[in-house]
């Protein structure tokens, strides 16, 4: 089958021959200028797309028209256009067809070795593509993009210190705050020393991380996560409740190790009256406390269970399947083991749906996820706040 490249050549062939015709005819050329080629390269180009060698077809153009002022939007062109059709091969041989002409102007050589850095990226040779991007960062009118592709290339090779370096010159240059970007990376480092046990280093990054304006939560929670592992539970309890305080989404990462320290140095009853102050200073939070639960499982502490509770009879869905007003007006323990059962299947279910969800794209996942996999946003996910019937519907339809 011939395919969309195969007719986009054939054109080509065609209009040059067409236009080696128009300059045969009225004879219009200058001495030096080397003479229209003979209708048999068309012809012999055409033949290669006919029997779909597309790529010895390409190299004949490439050799036909050589690259200059005329034709050299031309071959930018086609390049770009292999690439966005995927075909990245095809848009590196043009790219470095254009940069091997000696005589290239210094602007179009730029843009030959951005649109040849682009075509790398797109190939997944990062290596290759982080080099040329380094070039046009120092001192070519790409640099702002050149940059920003080096930003996003540090971000998937995880080497967040030259990220930070490329975030900060691109701060500069290009007018415009990172200030959370930048905020990430640090505790991106913080997160890597402090799995290595540098709990000094991990501090000083998260101190990085908490400098700018806007202010991620993520410090905080790095903070906390610090302040647990060195069983530092004062600060660590202070710092999980002040993060639920101010971003109340961040419930799902948080409550469970409040419970999980509180439970570990036996002081349930504390807990108990933590979690209370906390819904009475904010009622909606029990909502927020029984999903948290049901995804996590956490249940035998009585505020926690007496939310899960309200929240289960309060959710318009699950009316339609159980009873539950019937089963919580049972007085004897067969209301207790329905509920609990009830409870457990909610909590499978919640387990086998997306928890979270990208607000720029949609994204979903089960784990919370800083930077976005899809749309590459930093902190744009935010935790369902009830089970996702309709989905987990959906699901066992499809299946
Ligand atoms: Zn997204």
């Amino acid at each position: 089958m011939p395919t969309e490249s195969t007719f986009l050549l054939a054109g080509l062939f065609l209009l040059l021959a067409a236009a080696g015709w128009a300059m045969g005819r009225f004879g219009e050329r200058d001495e030096d200028e080397a003479p229209p080629p003979l209708n048999i390269d068309y012809l012999k180009g055409l033949n290669f797309l006919l029997n779909e060698q597309t790529d010895q077809a390409l190299e004949h153009f490439l050799k036909m028209v050589r690259v200059d002022d005329k034709t050299i939007e031309t071959h930018f062109a086609l390049g770009s256009l292999f690439r966005r059709r995927g075909e990245v091969d095809r848009a590196i041989r043009i790219h470095q067809n254009i940069i091997a002409r000696p005589d290239l102007a210094s602007e179009q050589r730029d843009q030959a070795l951005y649109s040849l850095a682009k075509d790398y990226l797109a190939a997944g040779l990062l290596d290759r593509a982080e080099k040329l991007f380094t070039r046009l960062a120092d001192g070519s009118r790409y640099q702002v993009q050149a940059l920003e592709a080096l930003c996003g290339i540090y971000e998937q090779e995880r080497e967040w210190q030259k990220a930070i370096e490329a975030g900060t010159r691109l701060e500069v240059l290009g007018g415009r705050s990172l200030k959370l970007q930048i905020a990430h990376y640090y505790c991106e480092l913080a997160e890597v020393a402090a799995s290595a046990g540098d709990y000094a280093s991990a501090r000083l990054f998260v101190k990085n991380a908490q400098s700018g304006r806007p202010r991620t939560m993520r410090g905080a929670l790095t903070r906390a996560h610090i302040a647990r592992d060195t069983n530092d539970n004062k600060t660590a309890l202070k710092l999980y409740h002040r993060i639920i305080d101010e971003n109340t989404y961040l419930i799902a990462e948080a409550l469970p190790e409040i419970v999980s320290i509180y439970t570990r140095e036996d002081e349930v009853a504390e807990l108990e009256r933590a979690l209370k102050a906390m819904i009475a200073k904010n009622p909606d939070m029990s909502s927020l406390v029984a999903y948290t639960a049901i995804v996590n499982d956490i249940g035998g502490i009585s505020v926690i269970d007496e939310c899960v509770e309200e929240y289960m009879l309060n959710e318009p869905t699950l009316g339609e399947f159980v009873e539950l007003q019937q089963i919580s007006a049972a007085v004897n323990d067969e209301g207790g083991t329905a509920f609990a059962k009830v409870r457990g299947a909610l909590s499978k279910l919640a387990a086998a749906t997306p928890r979270y969800q990208c607000q720029e794209c949609g994204f979903s996942s089960q784990r919370l996820l800083w930077q976005c996999p899809s749309c590459r946003e930093w902190e744009t996910q935010r935790p369902a706040s009830r089970v996702q019937f309709d989905t987990v519907l959906q699901h066992s339809i499809t299946k």
